[in-house]
């Protein structure tokens, strides 16, 4: 039985498979805060490359991440479509995007000590607030009690395309396959680390968006939501 008197959505699955814009447009409809955990690996992979910090010191890595102040703000004009990340203060939602950032942050996300500090932070969030919380472990271990957890699946040439046209339109100099490499090298990393590794929560739904627009998965999942969560709304 839950303590908690607010509710929480729980989106999960491999890179790329949809899970930001489906997580967005279910918290705008539902009016609830639209949280993507992601980022907060994304900020300290990108301060420890800034700052020369090795990816691989498991030690260095959690104390850059107990160090660093991280602030989310709500998506604005300038982001586009992501919500806007500060790292001590500095702006880095587009550096955070970069593919050098791609490169490590599975490394440093497998880390136990990072996922510790980002867990506890990722909970008080998920336990104060109305939340659609986005990332790979929030069904299996962040919020374990969540209303509902959904499981976001597409073949991976299909999501490597998704983010590869998105690299590029924003005018990085990169190809299909060094985009396919590194989300395969991601996937792997994230489903084999032996903390909180990427799977399916054994009360998840899993839906596979290959074949769906984002206007069909936002109304079969609205719909669930309506039937399992509809009484705590
Ligand atoms: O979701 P996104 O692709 O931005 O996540 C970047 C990386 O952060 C993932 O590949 C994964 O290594 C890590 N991550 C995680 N747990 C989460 C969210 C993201 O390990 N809840």
């Amino acid at each position: 039985m839950s303590v908690r008197n607010t509710v929480c959505i729980a989106i999960d699955g491999e890179a790329a498979a949809g899970k930001s814009t489906l997580g967005k447009m279910l918290a705008a409809r539902l009016g609830y805060l639209y949280f993507d955990t992601g980022v907060m690996y994304r900020a300290v992979a990108w301060a420890a490359l800034q700052r020369g910090v090795d990816v691989h010191d498991e030690a260095a890595v959690t104390s850059l991440a107990e160090e660093i102040d991280i602030q989310l703000a709500l998506p604005n004009r300038e982001s586009g479509q992501h919500s806007s990340v500060f790292v001590d203060g500095v702006d880095v939602s587009a550096a955070i995007r970069e593919p050098e950032v791609d490169q490590v942050v599975s490394i440093v996300a497998a880390h136990p000590g990072v996922r510790h500090v980002l867990r506890e932070r990722q909970r008080q969030i998920g336990l104060t607030h109305n939340v659609v919380m986005v990332g790979r472990d929030i069904g299996t271990e962040v919020m374990p009690d969540a209303d509902l957890k959904i499981y976001l699946r597409a073949p991976i040439e299909e999501r490597a395309r998704r983010r590869y046209l998105e690299l590029r339109a924003r005018g990085e100099e990169i190809s299909y396959e060094q985009v396919l490499n590194s989300m395969r090298q991601r996937d792997y990393l994230d489903t084999h680390r032996a903390v909180a590794p990427l799977r399916v929560a054994d009360d998840a739904i899993v839906i596979d968006t290959g074949d769906l627009s984002i206007e069909e998965m936002l109304a079969h999942v609205l719909e669930i939501v309506h039937l399992r969560v509809g009484a705590r709304l």
